[in-house]
């Protein structure tokens, strides 16, 4: 469905904020609503559109567009739909399809075909959409998803390939009057269209199941899928039932969530308002809402229209497609290690925790230098190589650092590992290495940092510290055990970072239990 693009294009390119949280309406523990006394039941299926990661389009060769690029600047006589000009598929496309199918376990047909779905609505330039009805390219697939719950399995019912429309654009011109503008860039560009069985019961799983989802197409290859600029959209459709056994109920689907922050807030309201409307003794009606990031409430966007009748038939301007086994095996034996199969792995093999395993597979730049940094350095001790990607690492990269060379991070990393460096004079170094080239081996020597963890010099800073803070003293003595801590400090100060600060804490504690 991508008809709502007036609504889309007018609430739907804000980004995400903090914003006030309006009060829970309804408490939700696991997928079930209680409140008035009665406990519903929720049911959730969740349809992506995803842009496909291509170098052109899907039926013609204009360059995908980006946001500098000037309005209608990439268009050709084919994704300006002009009469006689004709589609050739993208081989690209389809193969990040066929990889999407292999990642997720789906069945990829042997013989798949193109189909014209048919409305008339501008951003559609042919008065069609060349899509795929009965035979998607991906069918009855599932995707791992972990939550606060445990790990739970979401049902894909099948994913195919079709071409994105053109963007609306509703402006007030300089004399008040209203224009509706229409850019054909994204017009034609590949997208996919994934579809889940409504096997989703709450909304933090449809928030995990989206990002499981991204994840996979990011690690793939087959999608950059940056909700906040409509690489990727999100629709969910939420019914109520009295029970697990029930029958489903009216269904509401629900749009322009533009993160994953907005999907799982989306649905929690949504979950909420029917049941408020349902223990009212009203009921639900169906229709399309969308989401409103500020106000934190879904609103109507369009009433229940008649069932869509698209009056597909098979396009005729393409062949049928034929697919090999040969072709499925050479795509499948690309793909690289899967989000879920590396977690596993993290944890059964190098005895990271599932949270660790969750945060540095959760961001491939940081599983790509972990993996880098492993492979300089085997014997590196793997948890706390994780620590430093996990912590130092994610945190600069999302303060905007430079990517650390990592043969010598993995050599800072076995440095601090080694108490060769302290994790203070470790962090320093690591700063210096996002910012350029650094041979940590030889600034260590050259600068003189090397740990000072000789018991007989720690001895003397401390004694020396001890010595120079009488007023510290006197705190230690009045029972303030503060004091030890700025000692240390100072004590550390003293050795010019170079400390060993567990030692010297030891020390000085020494030192002061014998005053
Ligand atoms: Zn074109």
């Amino acid at each position: 469905m991508l008809r709502d693009l007036r609504g889309a294009t007018r609430r739907g390119d804000r980004a995400d904020r903090q914003v006030r949280r309006t009060g829970a309406r309804g408490e939700i523990v696991s997928g079930k609503v209680a409140s008035g006394g009665s406990v519903r039941s929720a049911v959730i299926g969740i349809e992506i559109h995803v842009q496909l990661r291509t170098a052109t389009k899907m039926f013609c060769p204009c360059a995908i567009p980006t946001d500098a690029d000037e309005p209608n600047s990439r268009t050709c006589p084919t994704c300006l739909g002009l009469p006689g000009a004709l589609p050739t598929p993208n081989r690209a496309a389809i193969e990040k399809v066929i990889a999407v199918g292999a990642a997720i376990g789906a069945k990829t047909p042997s013989t798949t075909r193109w189909d014209r779905k048919n409305y008339f609505y501008p951003d559609l330039p042919k008065g069609y959409q060349i899509s795929q009805l009965d035979l998607p390219l991906a069918e009855h697939g599932s995707i791992e998803v972990t939550t606060s719950a445990g790990v739970g399995s979401v049902r894909i019912r099948r994913a195919h390939l079709e071409e994105d429309t053109a963007r609306l654009r509703h402006e007030r011109a300089g004399d008040g009057s209203r224009a509706s503008l229409i850019d054909y860039n994204r017009s034609g560009v590949a997208l996919l269209e994934i579809v889940t069985e409504p096997d989703l019961r709450d909304a933090e799983t449809s928030r995990r199941y989206a990002e499981e989802l991204r994840l996979l197409l990011r690690t793939i290859g087959a999608a950059d899928a940056e909700m906040e600029n409509g690489q990727m959209r999100v629709e969910a459709n939420v019914s109520l039932r009295d029970s697990e056994e029930a029958p489903f109920g009216t269904r509401v689907e629900v749009k322009n969530m533009n993160s994953f922050r907005s999907v799982e807030r989306a649905i929690a309201f949504e979950i909420a308002r029917q049941n408020e409307l349902l223990d009212a003794g009203g009921s639900v009606t169906q229709e399309t809402r969308g989401w409103d990031d500020t106000s934190e409430t879904t609103y109507t966007m369009r009433a229940k229209e008649d069932s869509h009748d698209y009056r597909y038939f098979p396009e005729p301007d393409l062949p049928p497609l034929a697919i090999s086994d040969a072709w499925i095996a050479e795509i499948r034996a690309r793909l690289p290690e899967l989000p879920a199969a590396r977690r596993a792995r993290y944890v059964a093999d190098l005895g990271l925790t599932a949270y660790d395993a969750g945060v540095l597979v959760g961001e491939p730049r940081a599983a790509s230098l972990f993996e880098a940094a492993r492979a300089a350095q085997p014997a590196l001790d793997a948890k706390l190589l994780a620590n430093w990607v996990a912590g130092e690492y994610l945190r600069a990269a999302n303060e905007g650092a430079g990517e650390p060379e990592p043969k010598q991070f993995a050599a800072l990393v076995a440095a601090v590992g080694a108490g060769e460096i302290n994790g203070a004079t470790g962090k320093a170094l690591f700063a210096e290495l996002c910012a350029g080239p650094l041979d940590i081996r030889a600034v260590i020597t050259e600068r003189g940092l090397a740990q000072i963890s000789d018991d007989g010099a720690l001895e003397a800073i401390a004694a020396e510290t001890l010595a120079a803070s009488p007023q510290a003293l006197a705190d230690w003595r009045a029972g303030k055990q503060q004091a030890l801590g700025f000692l240390v400090g100072q004590a550390m100060k003293a050795s010019k970072g170079r400390g060993n600060p567990a030692r010297l804490g030891e020390i000085m504690r020494r030192l002061l239990d014998a005053q």
